[in-house]
């Protein structure tokens, strides 16, 4: 079930790639972290960062992820 979320969340970017809309994208992440912390899918206590460099490959704490989309929200 969790299937169905990753594949909306990863593959509709449009959150992600709406950068002049950054309450959208600030909203987005959140909501994929709050969602990834309630339902305990990480691996000690850490989580696909769905930022640019890191692509939902690379999982990282929740607090590194908030500093990768400030950092994605930069560039
Ligand atoms: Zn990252």
């Amino acid at each position: 079930m969790y299937d169905d979320f990753f594949v909306n969340v990863v593959m509709d970017r449009s959150w992600i790639t709406t950068s002049r809309i950054s309450d959208e994208y600030e909203n987005g992440v959140e909501d994929f972290l709050q969602f990834a912390k309630r339902n305990g899918i990480g691996v000690n206590n850490k989580y696909y960062c769905p930022c640019v460099n890191c692509v939902n490959v690379i999982r990282q704490d929740i607090e590194l992820i908030r500093e990768h989309k400030d950092q994605t929200l930069m560039s």
